[in-house]
């Protein structure tokens, strides 16, 4: 009877071990299951408002941002790497609000702010109302990983940055026609609040967020909102979630809808989506905006309420795609 119970042992094992990579496993357990979610701002763009063409263009900047950070987890990259690389990407191209088409200040010039955090360890790092890094979420990430702070503000971010190797340029570089006119006409109201962000888990089950904006049209110079503001924008840890907002940002500094998410999880054992329902539909206001998340298991949610948002998710199971509203 002994023997009999020793020898099926083995076997046990073995069975309670595949079962535990197939239910998903834990961080660090090289499942090959990976996990990218993208934003590209909440606003209130109606579907009447852009034209088929214009529509196209955005949905070819998310799946190129998309394929971006894919290409760095399909290979075994950090989900770190992939938000750098997918924010970047969106830094670089005019259509979105970062980096270059960033919305301008009152003043009319661009001042941006951007953070990224690992949910490995909880480093963070950020940049505040800089003016000259041409791709701020580098900056932020040189921030954490070379400089004993968090966050750096203006010139003394932008002298950091320059001491790392980043590019600098002038602030006309990131001003351009289309946020001139919108400019000019001080067309506020109509501006698409498209700041970007994307969240990642990598082979590893490492958690990783990231977002980086120019803020609000016509925000006053020195403002700064909920992008840079780990906690508030954004916040990753591998014990519950990592996220990344998008809307107004004053709204998401007060409620700390980023930490609010990850405490609900951790304190209240909510679920993410049910984490992520209490703070946006029950503490925020209609059309304050949204966010992005996924979870340490790799369960991913999107949230808006606001009319729209530029989304994207690519994971390892074959699901693709990116929408700017409901279907
Ligand atoms: N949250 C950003 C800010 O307040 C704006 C946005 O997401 O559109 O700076």
């Amino acid at each position: 009877m002994r023997r009999l119970k020793f020898s099926l042992l083995p076997g046990i094992w073995f069975f309670v071990f595949n079962f535990y990579l197939f239910a998903g496993g834990q961080p660090g357990d090289e499942n090959k299951k990976y996990v990218l979610v993208i934003h590209g701002g909440a606003g209130g763009i109606n579907r009447g408002d852009i034209t088929d063409s214009v529509k196209k263009l955005y949905l070819a900047g998310l799946e190129e941002a998309l394929k971006t950070g894919e290409e760095i987890l399909k290979n075994g990259g950090s989900s770190l790497d992939a938000v750098e690389k997918v924010i970047r990407y969106f830094e670089d191209d005019p259509q979105f609000n970062a980096g270059r088409g960033a919305v301008l200040t009152s003043d009319g010039t661009a001042e941006l702010d951007a953070s990224i955090m690992s949910g490995i360890d909880k480093s963070a790092g950020a940049v505040a109302s800089v003016t000259r890094i041409k791709n701020p979420i580098s900056a932020a990430r040189a921030v954490m990983e070379k400089s004993p702070h968090v966050l750096l503000a203006g010139t003394g971010a932008e002298k950091f940055a320059e001491a790392n190797g980043l590019e600098l340029v002038d602030n006309k570089y990131f001003i351009t026609d289309a946020q001139m006119n919108s400019w000019q006409k001080r067309k506020a109201a109509l501006d698409k609040k498209g700041t970007v962000g994307a969240v990642a888990m990598d082979m590893n089950g490492n958690l990783a967020a990231g977002t980086s904006t120019g803020g609000m049209m016509m925000k006053m110079p020195g403002r700064i909102g909920d992008a840079p503001i780990i906690g508030a924008g954004t916040y990753a840890d591998n014990n519950t979630c990592a996220v990344s907002c998008t809307g107004w940002g004053e709204k998401f500094i007060k409620n700390a809808v980023a930490f609010h998410v990850s405490a609900l999880m951790e304190y209240k054992n909510y679920t993410l989506k049910e984490a992520v329902d209490e703070i946006m539909l029950k503490k925020l206001s209609k059309g304050d905006g949204g966010l992005i998340a996924i979870d340490k298991n790799g369960n991913y949610y999107m949230e808006y309420t606001t009319q729209s948002m530029f989304r994207g998710v690519v994971n390892s199971e074959g699901k693709k795609e990116f929408k700017i509203w409901e279907d």
